[in-house]
């Protein structure tokens, strides 16, 4: 699309003010133009969520705005970059005016809430697809990268594991459940919280983390890939909500069973994984009490190439991720 529809389109729906100083042009022309500051790296990443495939389709245009920039925010906070900017290359099956109302408004607050401005962009027609490019800011001696771990290192989450995973499963086998468990599920999946300040102040510290969008499993596997290690971690620590818990309490025997597989691979969690030396992990510890954040030891990085899982027996748990089809495995 570049006729006029889309012009206008975007005039109304995605040319916000400029309130970043850095950006010498903004929305319009060609191309934007930034003014980096000197000495800083530029953090970059993209990400596409297609409907019906990385959200369910009815979930709301604000939600799908939110997302689509927090799943980008998310890869961000694990580099430990500051957001800066946004392009927005939007697909959709036609102009509709309500649609487009919320989607573009929970996009104008949710760039400002985190600071980042919105500074191009692309629209063309065809199934809805929200492609969000985010760019940062780092140090050059600060960014966290996956390459990094070393045996010996204690491993960290943040938050807790499995509400997104869960939350989209009652909603696609339309279990009925208490709204106690259910909205806050629905909440992480729709609404991941970045951990944007957090990861900024912890790349201080520590040198390797990496956001858990497809399960802990699997993205810390991407760490141990990359830095040629090994890991250990442990059921009886993994991090999960009192709402998670209370879906897999046997209402009748008060037994807890919880599905680790959901836990270790269901995605959509858009928390770090982190991991720091047994020295400097207190300082870590310190800086998540002080801002709030819980933050779990899981486990630790050794020498081999794999990754164990131990229940609390001490026995090893294998992941069956077979019994897993959701929306978000094809990202
Ligand atoms: P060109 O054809 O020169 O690439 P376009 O016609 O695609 O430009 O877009 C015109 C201007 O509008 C450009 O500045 C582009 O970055 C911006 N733009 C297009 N679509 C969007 C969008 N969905 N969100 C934000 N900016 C957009
Ligand atoms: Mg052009």
């Amino acid at each position: 699309m570049a006729d006029k529809a889309e012009f206008d389109l975007i005039k109304e729906y995605f040319t916000p003010e400029c309130w970043r100083k850095d950006v010498v042009l903004g929305v319009g022309d060609d191309c934007a133009l930034l003014a980096p500051p000197a000495g800083q790296q530029l953090a970059m990443t993209v990400d596409t969520l297609v409907a019906g495939i990385h959200f369910p389709v009815e979930t709301t245009p604000a939600d799908v705005a939110y997302k689509s920039i927090a799943v980008g925010l998310s890869d961000l906070a694990a580099m430990g970059a500051e957001p800066a900017w946004l392009t927005l290359a939007l697909t959709l099956p036609d102009i509709k005016s309500d649609w487009l109302q919320s989607f573009s408004k929970s996009f104008a607050k949710t760039s400002k809430d985190y600071g980042v401005q919105l500074i191009g962009g692309d629209t063309t027609q065809g199934p809805l697809a929200i492609t969000v490019q985010a760019m940062g800011l780092i140090d050059p001696d600060l960014s966290m990268q996956r390459g990094n771990a070393k045996p010996g290192d204690l491993i960290y989450v943040t938050g807790t594991l499995g509400d997104a995973a869960l939350g989209l499963k009652l909603l696609l086998s339309n279990t009925s459940v208490e709204q106690e468990i259910l909205a806050p599920c629905l909440s992480k999946l729709n609404r991941p919280v970045p951990r944007v300040s957090f990861a900024r102040a912890a790349a201080k510290h520590c040198t390797c983390a990496i956001d858990i969008s497809d399960g802990l499993a699997a993205d810390l596997g991407h760490i141990l890939d990359a830095s040629q290690c090994s890991a250990e971690i442990y059921l009886d620590q993994l991090p999960v909500s009192r709402e998670l818990e209370k879906y897999y309490t046997d209402p009748v025997n008060g037994n807890i069973e919880i599905d680790w597989g959901l836990v270790l691979a269901g995605g959509d969690d858009y928390e770090l994984c982190m991991t720091i030396s047994e020295k400097l992990s207190a300082s870590l510890v310190s800086l998540a009490e002080s801002m709030n954040l819980s933050l779990t030891h899981i486990g630790n990085i050794g020498s081999g190439n794999e990754l164990q899982i131990l229940g609390a027996n001490g026995q090893q748990f294998l992941l069956d991720k077979s019994g897993y089809e959701h929306f978000n495995k094809n990202g």
